[in-house]
């Protein structure tokens, strides 16, 4: 796993808890509370601050990136090289998916237009899963 190796290489303990959280990671983005619940679910005892100490340090290690999905809350997600996505969050059920979608033309005009120079974006979508369409 190559998320655990990059622990390893920096000279971090790979404690259950912290392999635990990025196992749960895989899976799809995750609140706080989320992974909190989804740990005590899997028989990892481990108290909420821990959870947040671990977060913090995956996302200064750049494991994990924050995104806002207009929840009001932040979800943690894994951070895979060169993949760079977006979201489509079903209003339905919630559950979230990833797209990758060529986007170059957007970046390039919204550049155009403003001579902004923009150094990072965020794009979701919201709606309804194919699951949640009938
Ligand atoms: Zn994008
Ligand atoms: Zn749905």
């Amino acid at each position: 796993m190559e998320f655990l190796q990059k622990l390893k290489t920096q000279g971090f303990r790979l404690t259950k808890p912290r392999e635990d959280i990025i196992k749960v990671l895989k899976g799809y983005p995750h609140t706080v509370l989320e992974i909190f619940e989804e740990l005590k679910h899997r028989g990892c005892t481990v108290d909420l601050a821990s959870v947040y100490r671990s977060l913090d340090l995956f996302e200064k290690m750049n494991l994990v990136q924050v995104i806002e999905l207009g929840e009001g809350r932040k979800r943690y997600e894994l951070i895979s090289e060169g993949h760079h996505h977006h979201h489509l969050v079903c209003d339905k059920c919630g559950t979230i998916e990833d797209v990758e979608i060529k986007e170059e033309m957007i970046l390039n005009e919204v550049s155009k237009k403003t001579h902004f120079k923009i150094q990072k974006h965020t794009l979701e979508f919201f709606g309804l899963c194919i699951n949640c369409q009938h």
